[in-house]
């Protein structure tokens, strides 16, 4: 199955769900930084929250942008998403390796650490753009987004986030979000909870080839789902260039960026979400001197 996000309606229209698969977007960032396992589950699961975020930008200008800064090992994470949704991140220390937590599984709470951080900075074309900030509770990522969800946006919601590695590479990868409307009922919401509890890990159900839709029905102990919209547009892509870099250059100030003309006569950046090499000659650096003079 291609990477895709699925959305249903359960119990009459009473509760939403939001399925993705995102095996091969999470591969492609594994590869981009080398993350080593752990920091391929912890990078992973924010992929996948950030691609069902930004599933919902309707214009190409919007920009979601998520920062997590934990006081674990891993250092800080940024993923940036686009309309469509195309991603792109880092990851502060990609080649932390840690041993296996009590469960034999990959100790993502601790390499994020327990305390820290969320930031959620939405741009949607409006005059500022939309800032919201959440401590982080487990440093898992899917309690920490539920979190965020009731205390930012006040949506009680489940999230589940799972990424599988092995030795290869990533196996699967994919999460869902299920969102109670108003008029659910207590006993609805227990069936679901029921549901997910008995579904387990949706790393494990994408691992054994089930659908979306199959999916979304084993966590909702619901048969009869509404489909709503299909997207499989998913890409984790760089849209770095030289005009890019060259702002950034730009804004480092004039004094500075006379300094790197003296001493070293050229420049070479590197884009930290792709790793590409930008070289700048001794004449594009006072180009940008002077365009930089005019900007102030
Ligand atoms: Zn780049």
């Amino acid at each position: 199955m291609k990477d895709q996000i699925k959305k249903f309606l359960a119990y009459q229209g009473k509760i939403a769900v939001t399925c993705i698969q995102t095996t091969e977007l999470v591969e492609e960032a594994r590869k981009t930084h080398d993350l080593s396992p752990v920091a391929t589950a912890a990078f992973g699961r924010l992929l996948t929250i950030a691609a069902m975020m930004a599933n919902d930008m309707k214009s190409e200008t919007d920009k979601l942008t998520i920062q997590i800064k934990g006081t674990g090992p891993l250092g800080m994470m940024v993923v940036t998403a686009k309309a469509r949704p195309t991603l792109k991140g880092y990851v502060a220390n990609p080649q932390l390796d840690l041993p296996l937590n009590d469960m034999g599984k990959l100790d993502v709470g601790a390499a994020v650490g327990r305390e820290g951080y969320i930031n959620v900075i939405k741009d949607i074309g409006l005059k500022d753009p939309y800032i919201g900030i959440c401590p982080i509770v487990s440093g898992e990522i899917a309690e920490d987004f539920a979190e965020y969800f009731a205390k930012s946006e006040q949506k009680n919601t489940a999230v589940a986030l799972g990424v599988l590695v092995d030795a290869k590479g990533v196996k699967s990868a994919g999460g869902y979000i299920i969102t109670p409307m108003p008029d659910a009922t207590n006993d609805e919401i227990t069936q679901i909870e029921q549901a997910i509890f008995k579904a387990g890990a949706i790393s494990k159900m994408l691992d054994q080839n089930l659908s979306l839709l199959e999916i979304a029905k084993k966590v909702t102990g619901d048969d009869n789902l509404t489909p709503l919209d299909t997207n499989t547009n998913l890409t984790y892509q760089c849209d770095c260039s030289k005009e890019y870099m060259a702002q950034g250059l730009a804004s480092i100030g004039k004094q500075e960026l006379q300094t790197i003309i003296e001493e070293d006569g050229e420049a070479e950046l590197t884009c930290q979400f792709c790793h590409k090499q930008y070289h700048f000659t001794k004449q594009e650096l006072s180009q940008i001197g002077c365009l930089n003079k005019v900007d102030k």
